[in-house]
């Protein structure tokens, strides 16, 4: 495997030609994805990918990279679970060291009825062939010995479920593999490229405005997260996307402490030890709508309380640094996926708090979907039309982040 992660240059940067067959909006995580895998599954390599700032500059490398499959309805569950066994073997594929780390989710509960709905999840999760483990609390305390499990707190700990196949990986690192993997197979990569209009016509896309001109595009497919309401507007289309901002912090970087990771619904609160030492830290979304990459205080500091109450070891480790991201937040807290009424013009947004986990496998559904002009099957239930049709895949107990 690649032992030196970070060369200066691990892709080309061509000027735009002056079309494409593929012209993917959105340089994060899930449209390098894509654009890697029209090349690798697909064979479709007159691919641009446009990024109005640097790649993986938006969500991909502000998370707080939990990746799991857990998720409680099939729809969910089958492409969560496509996704974790990608990342499985993922580092191997793009020879690269992702960082990946199977240590174990915990979720925990801290009411009765989230006792009832975490085993409610197990027996999903079994069901769908999914690993999935039911912990009381004296087992809690076994497996993450660090974690407050005294009954004398506000939300004391009843338990939790656990996935051991779900952990962690390098954001950044992935952006880069696939970055490079992509590069390899003929993609150009365009950073600094912002796309400000679609050139339609009868009904179709026929390519994109961008501040480095227009470039021609036979398939136009948005990979814009946080911004997708806004470009979507641009062609006409009205989205059920709210977005928000959501925070993220580390600490300064301690000796390892915490070997899994530990989520809480009710608290409000996600944590893991990152490899290199910093705790990563992940609250709820600011309430309101916005494009700033801040957030507010207060949601910190209710956040750090959480982390306190939980954590009470912390007491004394020093905040490093704060920042957000703009999250695209759907009205079941699931992804959108699939065709437009504008021929040719394809959408890939929603994933919200949670897409990173999803990246390889929302990236491997969204290329078939666009080189097949169709809905992969597992994205057949997430396309626009179920906001119409009612359909709707309810995930919003699935996150530790409330919206
Ligand atoms: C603080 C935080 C914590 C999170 N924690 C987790 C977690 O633990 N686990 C998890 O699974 N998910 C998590 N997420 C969610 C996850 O990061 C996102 O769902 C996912 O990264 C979105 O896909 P992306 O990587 O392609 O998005 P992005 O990286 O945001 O990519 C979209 C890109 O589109 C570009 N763009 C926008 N408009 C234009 C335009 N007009 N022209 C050209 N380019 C444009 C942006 O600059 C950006 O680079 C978290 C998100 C945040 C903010």
């Amino acid at each position: 495997m690649n032992e030196s992660p970070h060369p200066d240059f691990l892709w080309r940067t061509p000027e735009p030609r002056r079309a494409y067959d593929v012209v993917i909006v959105g340089g994060g995580g899930h449209g390098l994805a894509t654009a890697y895998y029209l090349a690798r599954n697909h064979g479709i390599t007159d691919v641009a990918v446009l990024e109005r700032g640097w790649l993986a500059g938006g969500n991909m490398a502000r998370n707080t990279t939990i990746i799991r499959s857990n998720y409680l309805w099939d729809e969910s569950a089958a492409i969560y679970e496509h996704a974790l066994k990608l990342w499985e073997g993922l580092a191997e594929e793009l020879d690269y060291d992702l960082l990946f780390s199977q240590r174990g989710v915990l979720n925990l509960a801290h009411s009765p009825s989230e006792v009832r709905e975490g085993m409610r999840r197990v027996n999903a999760n079994l069901l769908n062939g999914i690993d999935a483990e039911w912990l009381d609390v004296d087992e809690v305390r076994k497996f993450c010995p660090i974690v407050n499990t005294s009954p004398d707190v506000r939300h004391p700990v009843l338990g939790a479920t656990l996935q051991r196949r779900a952990g962690i990986a390098k954001h950044d690192r992935v952006a880069w593999a696939y970055a490079r993997a992509a590069d390899r197979l003929g993609v150009d990569l365009i950073q600094g490229c912002e796309v400000t209009g679609f050139d339609i016509a009868g009904g179709r896309v026929r390519g994109v405005r961008t501040n480095l001109g227009r470039i021609g595009a036979h398939r136009v497919a948005l990979a814009a997260a946080g911004h997708t309401s806004v470009l979507a507007a641009r062609a006409g289309i009205r989205l059920p996307l709210q977005s928000h901002p959501l925070q993220a912090l580390v600490s300064e970087l301690l000796e390892p402490v915490l070997d899994c990771v530990v989520m809480s619904n009710a608290v409000h609160v996600y944590v893991s030890q990152a490899h290199k030492g910093e705790l990563v830290m992940g609250a709820g979304i600011d309430a309101y709508n916005s494009y700033g990459q801040r957030g507010s205080f207060h949601i910190i500091e209710r956040q750090m309380s959480a982390a306190l109450e939980l954590f009470p070891i912390f007491a004394r480790a020093r905040v490093l640094r704060t920042w957000a991201g703009i999250v695209d937040v759907s009205p079941d807290a699931s992804p959108i996926i699939g065709l437009t009424p504008v021929e040719n013009l394809f959408i890939n947004a929603g994933w919200g708090t949670g897409g990173f986990k999803a990246t390889p496998g929302s990236g491997w559904v969204y290329a078939d979907t666009i080189a097949n002009g169709r809905p992969h099957p597992l994205a057949e239930p997430f396309t626009l039309d179920r906001f119409t049709t009612g359909a709707l895949i309810d995930e919003h107990g699935a996150a530790a982040v409330a919206h």
